[in-house]
């Protein structure tokens, strides 16, 4: 609550913060900035870049694209159950030209691992387009959940079950 409070308090400039152009990647994969703007205990978890990259590399390739399609973009990692998103309110995850993801799931809470978030759905934004959803793919998600299934997540006391909800990859709340 204290974090909340905190940044409900910070001045109205941070906002132009969060669309995330602002700030410097504070590391790269395969070409791809990536901002870490949450304190979400699995993004600063050993291992994160390597992990990012795998699932990243999972999603590319189910939806038949590789890392040229980020390449020069940024993924954000950012606090709360929204993000700034370019023409969308009340989004989880935004492709607007880079890519942001919440670290909180508006059904359970601050999430325990990337594969939590709707990064795989975003990545697909940043392959296909396709922003009515109109590709079957976006609704035979199964192979992938099963693919990043039974890892290990991070909780604020300890790690947790990294559980992974194709339903939130399938329609993610006020998600383009
Ligand atoms: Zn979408």
């Amino acid at each position: 609550m204290l974090r909340r409070a905190a940044l409900l308090a910070a001045p109205l400039l941070a906002l132009s913060v969060s669309c995330g152009r602002d700030r410097a990647p504070d590391f790269w994969v395969n070409g791809a900035g990536v901002i870490v703007a949450t304190d979400a205990p699995f993004a600063h978890a050993p291992g994160f870049p390597a992990r990012l990259e795998d699932v990243a590399s999972v999603a590319l390739r189910y939806w038949g694209g590789d890392w040229s399609a980020l390449a020069g973009r940024t993924i954000t990692f950012s606090s709360g159950t929204t993000v700034a998103c370019d023409g969308a309110d009340r989004a989880e995850g935004c492709y607007d030209g880079d890519v942001r993801v919440s670290d909180t799931d508006p059904g359970v809470g601050e999430v325990s691992c990337v594969e939590q978030t709707v990064l795989v759905h975003e990545i697909g934004h940043a392959v296909l387009g396709d922003p009515l959803h109109q590709d079957p793919r976006w609704m035979e998600l199964e192979p992938v959940a099963e693919a990043l299934a039974g890892r290990v997540g991070y909780a604020r006391d300890g790690e947790v079950d990294c559980v992974v909800a194709v339903s939130v990859w399938q329609h993610p709340l006020g998600t383009r």
